[in-house]
């Protein structure tokens, strides 16, 4: 099974070696969307979590051992239904069909959070800032 999740790092654990970890001792597969550490300071980390829904519950024990906190209903790109105009310029940016018309009559924009890889090609070309970054 994969999973999605939004890791947020406190001061305290930007320089633990987690990724390693979640690889070398929970055989789980990592693919990173995006990251933003500042040592010292604070880190975001978004990322798939592959493996065996054992493995992946262990990896995510470890993880709320270190402090860590993980969102995995959210990710670091949102889209705000209220200052959305529906003008569909963002649609051609995005490369995975995450912001989307699916229906052509009323033209209205839809948001699909699973198919959003974090590229922030949107929020360069959407002209109300109705998407936006957590990082
Ligand atoms: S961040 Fe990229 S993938 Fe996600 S909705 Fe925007 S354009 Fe699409
Ligand atoms: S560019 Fe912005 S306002 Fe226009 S459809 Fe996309 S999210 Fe909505």
């Amino acid at each position: 099974m994969t999973k999605k999740m939004l890791l947020y790092f406190p001061e305290c654990e930007t320089e633990s070696p987690i990724v390693y970890h979640l690889v070398k001792d929970y055989n789980l597969m990592i693919n990173i969307f995006r990251a933003r550490v500042t040592p010292e300071e604070e880190g975001y980390l978004v990322l798939d979590v592959s493996g065996t829904e054992e493995d992946i519950r262990r990896g995510t024990d470890y993880l709320n051992s270190l402090n860590i906190q993980i969102n995995d209903t959210d990710k670091g790109v949102k889209w705000d239904s209220k200052k959305c105009v529906h003008c569909g310029s963002c649609v051609p940016h995005c490369p995975t069909d995450a912001l989307s018309i699916p229906d052509r009559k009323s033209m209205e924009i839809a948001f699909n959070t699973d198919e959003c890889i974090e590229c922030l090609s949107c929020i360069k070309v959407c002209p109300f800032e109705a998407v936006s970054s957590l990082f």
